[in-house]
């Protein structure tokens, strides 16, 4: 029996200059609780999909990640949230974007891809199914954070004032929380929730519930991705992983570094992804400072990291 799975906590992870011991310390305990819920959950004899919700849900509620309680906020104040879940023997998937009251909007998607006939819905519908469905819903305080917000205000000064963004840390940009997993009876799933872009235009819509592009799980491997979404969906990030394994005979790892290292970086762009395959194998490329990160793979390695030497 193989159980494997990996999750991030977004792309966007504070420089090495800004991290201290005690800051360190919290986002590896926040790992460490939200790969701990998901892999509970595998051991007990639960889905792949049980698994990445379970974890995804965990960085949801956490203050420390850039998706549900601690989302980033737009330009115009707002916090809209987007997520997706697939999984993979069913190819069933589910995905909301623009949503604000959801307290976990992996739910919201996963409630989309059981409970309708729809893959992805957005904005008004997608808050009003939270209700009609009982999901737990939040009221906008709940989603503040002060560190969000300043994040936002020095984003859009900056960009007001024509500064390009070469020196911004990644962490003020963006930010997003993920999971795969492959359960004992051989099943893959993925799940990727968002805040989105720190100062994002109102209505942008990144990668994060684009399946294919942000989020994708078929009989190869589950892919979740994290980074500049634009790009993401530009280079179909999450399904090319997939397509070159199943066409090209590629490993995990070499299909996510090929898309990360060579379609992504070659855009000019960063970010990472988490991936695993039907044997339990786990890849987590990325190509900027630091992706927060965790998995148990199919060989019962664990391990918590946060930048490339970790
Ligand atoms: N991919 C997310 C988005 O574009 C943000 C991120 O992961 O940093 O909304």
């Amino acid at each position: 029996m193989t159980l494997a799975i990996a999750i991030h906590g977004g792309a966007g992870t504070l420089t090495r200059s800004d991290m201290t011991p005690e800051k360190e310390a919290a986002y590896r305990a926040a790992l460490g609780a939200a790969l701990d819920a998901g892999h509970g959950v595998l051991l007990r004899g639960g889905s792949a999909l049980d698994a990445v919700t379970a974890a995804v849900t965990s960085m949801e509620d956490d203050i420390l990640f850039n998706a549900g309680r601690g989302s980033a906020f737009a330009l115009d104040g707002t916090i809209t949230m987007d997520a997706s879940v697939m999984e993979g023997h069913t190819r069933e998937a589910g995905s909301v974007t623009g949503v604000t009251a959801a307290r976990n909007p992996v739910l919201l998607a996963r409630c989309v891809m059981e409970k309708t006939p729809l893959v992805m819905l957005g904005f008004k519908g997608a808050d009003q199914l939270a209700l009609d469905r009982g999901l737990e819903c939040r009221p906008p305080e709940y989603f503040f954070t002060q560190r969000r917000w300043d994040a936002m205000q020095e984003e859009k000064a900056r960009v007001e004032a024509g500064i390009p963004d070469a020196g911004v840390g990644e962490d003020r940009k963006h930010g997003t929380v993920g999971a795969v997993a492959l359960d004992a009876r051989g099943h893959l799933a993925a799940a990727t929730s968002t805040g989105g872009r720190t100062a994002k235009w109102a209505g942008r819509i990144g990668d994060s519930p684009v399946i294919g592009a942000g989020t994708w799980a078929d009989g190869t491997c589950a892919v979740s991705c994290t980074g500049d979404g634009e790009c993401f969906i530009r280079i179909a990030a999450a399904h090319d992983v997939a397509a070159r394994m199943a066409y090209l005979g590629e490993t995990a790892e070499q299909a996510s570094g090929q898309v990360i290292h060579g379609a992504l970086a070659g855009l000019g762009s960063t970010g990472g992804m988490i991936v695993v395959d039907g044997a339990g194998n786990v890849a987590m490329p990325f190509h900027c400072e630091g992706m927060y990160r965790g998995m148990v793979d199919g060989r019962g390695r664990r391990q918590i990291a946060i930048y490339e030497q970790d």
